[in-house]
């Protein structure tokens, strides 16, 4: 292959995510020369900057209780065995600083009247732990400013295609830039951040970007991966607008789920002693898929609707509303209903569709082989 040009850095680092943007703050903050490339344009793919969300909830022990252990235990019982518990104890370590470094950066964490943080119950956790910040350009200007603050360069549209290896060690990648030219990408250290693969599935709250080039550049430099399989599925709502993440915590106001006869369909997949009202109400607890409770039954309904072609046209089960869900004061409740409402879907006059969707890789390039 010829190259076209070579670009020279301390640190490359291949994608415009959280992570990517993590890196290089701390590498540019220590003084090394770094450089981020990113497929896209940044700030505006993959699940960092995912444009059919509201925002970002985020882990962060800040409420009385609540302990660093704990959420390590809470991380470990929820991965059923697949999760390491090493990395696990890193995020509850680190993730109140982090927290509280965006806030530096200027996110606001939703805080009520009194001035203390909203707090969320996280996915399958048991406690209040973290709170929520709201709007993806917000997010998005935020973090394009540490950036800049910190002499982070960062070229956008180059799509890494292979990683350069010598004698075991990673001297840097070669990409395609906007205009086809070949680029060597010379490195002292190259940090991969190139985030997941589901942009694989047919359903995926997913970029186009997202389906795991990092992983097979990783393979094939000599790296391993683990747990690709562990993947979260999530309901997506597949009309009026599509890609769009559902929010769960709304399922205990009791919605009808009804497939393309019209008919509700959630109590013909419910064993005997689970009622329509426990499934949801257990459903409203987290937003994943999940096969430990009868939460279980609201998602396996969904699908085999689906599979036996009883969706409706635009894939998705017909989900409605009723009016009451307008007076719910929860603030989970109001900043859903806003962020319906800001894209033009109407939850209880025209109610929308919904199917499950590909949402997370939780596995990925081993670290530390
Ligand atoms: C709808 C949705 C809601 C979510 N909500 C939450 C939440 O509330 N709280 C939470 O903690 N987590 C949430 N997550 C998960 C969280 O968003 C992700 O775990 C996190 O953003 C991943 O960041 P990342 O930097 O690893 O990857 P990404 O943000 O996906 O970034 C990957 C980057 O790599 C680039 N890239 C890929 N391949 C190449 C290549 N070959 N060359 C160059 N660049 C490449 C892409 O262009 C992109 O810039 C959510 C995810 C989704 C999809």
């Amino acid at each position: 292959m010829d190259v076209d040009y070579t670009v020279s850095t301390d640190v490359l680092i291949i994608g415009g995510g959280g992570a990517g943007v993590k890196a290089g703050i701390e590498a540019a903050s220590r003084g090394a020369q770094t450089l981020m490339v990113t497929k896209q344009k940044f700030g505006y793919t993959g699940s960092t900057f995912y444009p059919g969300t509201s925002g970002w909830g985020m882990n962060a022990v800040i409420f009385p209780g609540d302990t660093e252990d704990q959420f390590v235990a809470e991380i470990l019982e929820a991965g059923a065995g697949c999760a390491d518990p090493q990395l696990a104890r890193v995020l509850a370590r680190d993730c109140t600083k982090r927290f509280h470094e965006l806030e530096r950066y200027g996110l606001e964490f939703l805080k009520n009247e009194a001035g203390a943080y909203q707090g969320v119950i996280p996915c399958f956790g048991k406690r209040l732990r973290g709170s929520a910040t709201y709007g993806i350009p917000t997010i998005r200007k935020r973090l394009w400013k540490q950036l800049m603050i910190h002499g982070v360069q960062v070229r956008d549209h180059v799509a890494i295609l292979k990683l350069v290896v010598e004698q075991g060690v990673c001297r840097g990648a070669l990409g395609l830039d906007e205009m086809d030219n070949l680029v060597l990408f010379q490195a002292k250290a190259t940090i991969l951040a190139t985030g997941g693969a589901c942009g694989l599935y047919q359903y995926s709250l997913a970029t186009d970007d997202q389906v795991g080039e990092g992983y097979a550049l990783a393979l094939e430099a000599g790296c391993s991966v683990v747990n690709l399989e562990f993947i979260q599925f999530i309901p997506g709502i597949t009309w009026p607008v599509k890609k769009m993440l559902f929010q769960e915590k709304n399922l205990d106001t009791l919605p009808t789920m009804t497939n393309r006869e019209g008919r509700a369909i959630l109590a013909d997949y419910l064993p005997a002693g689970v009622s329509v009202e426990a499934c949801l109400i257990e459903r409203a607890k987290h937003g994943p898929f999940s096969t430990t409770t009868c939460s279980r039954y609201f998602d396996i309904a969904m699908y085999e609707q689906w599979r036996a072609g009883l969706a409706l046209d635009s894939g998705g089960i017909h989900m409605q509303y009723a009016p009451t869900v307008l007076n719910d004061e929860r603030w989970v409740i109001t900043k859903w209903l806003e962020f319906m409402r800001s894209r033009g879907l109407d939850v209880v006059g025209q109610g929308f569709d919904m199917i499950p969707h590909a949402q997370c890789f939780n596995g990925g390039i081993r670290i530390g082989t």
